[in-house]
């Protein structure tokens, strides 16, 4: 049995599970960013506690980038909000207007034109539709560029709001689905998902082969994955 306790250590609450294990190993886990180490069995909480102030900027970063990541979830579409676009951060500059369009300015903001009566589901249904646009985009380009490296083809990529998944492929359907989300990250991480996804023609499942060929096509991946999954959906 494992012997799981509470900790305060300094403002983290931290979830300790004692086990038959030989090195510390530390989480931040979504989507509050709560702080889990498992330790040992024999070890102090003195140790505990030492361990955890010694990765104290380490946890803060990744409890602070959760918290953000909560804060992003929860948009109303009004000036001065951040928003996140292809891994740079804007300031959002909503001005009315009778007809909708949706403009990327100077490297900072996005500017929003809005019709005045429009309620935050309208405002977010267009903000969408116009993300789903710019990543169609990218992925028009970077799906046959990567098809075209590996040697394989897809019969139809899909776009899809997704909570667990960056994407995901039907190997016999040769359909692939990538998470609308990734238009917000930089581009190197939609092009590992792709990459990712069109590995999966070659080899169906996360296999040792799958592997060897990703390390082929995009040496970087095991960094890509690890980053990605420090986000939240
Ligand atoms: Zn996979």
């Amino acid at each position: 049995m494992n012997e799981v306790k509470d900790m305060m250590v300094r403002e983290f609450e931290v979830l300790v599970y004692k086990k038959d294990i030989k090195n510390f190993h530390l989480n931040v886990l979504p989507p509050n960013g709560k702080v889990r180490v498992s330790v040992p069995r024999n070890v102090s909480d003195d140790a505990i506690r030492t361990f955890v102030i010694k990765k104290y900027h380490w946890i803060k970063k990744h409890v602070e980038s959760f918290q953000e990541q909560e804060r992003q979830t929860k948009r109303e579409y009004v000036s001065g909000e951040s928003h996140y676009f292809k891994g740079k951060r804007y300031t959002l500059r909503v001005e009315q207007a009778k007809r909708l369009k949706i403009e990327v300015r100077n490297k900072r903001y996005i500017y929003f034109h809005v019709p005045e009566h429009y309620t935050l589901q309208q405002r977010q249904n267009y903000y969408e539709r116009w993300l789903r646009n710019e990543l169609k985009k990218e992925l028009e380009i970077l799906v046959p560029k990567w098809e075209k490296i590996i040697g394989v083809k897809v019969n139809q990529v899909r776009i899809k709001k997704m909570k667990t998944k960056w994407g995901s492929c039907n190997p016999d359907a040769k359909r692939i689905w990538i998470n609308l989300e990734l238009i917000k990250k930089p581009r190197e991480y939609l092009e590992y998902i792709i990459v990712h996804e069109l590995v999966h023609l070659l080899e169906r499942n996360h296999t040792r082969r799958f592997k060897e060929i990703m390390d082929k096509y995009l040496p970087r991946w095991r960094i890509y994955k690890r980053q990605l999954n420090e986000f939240i959906l």
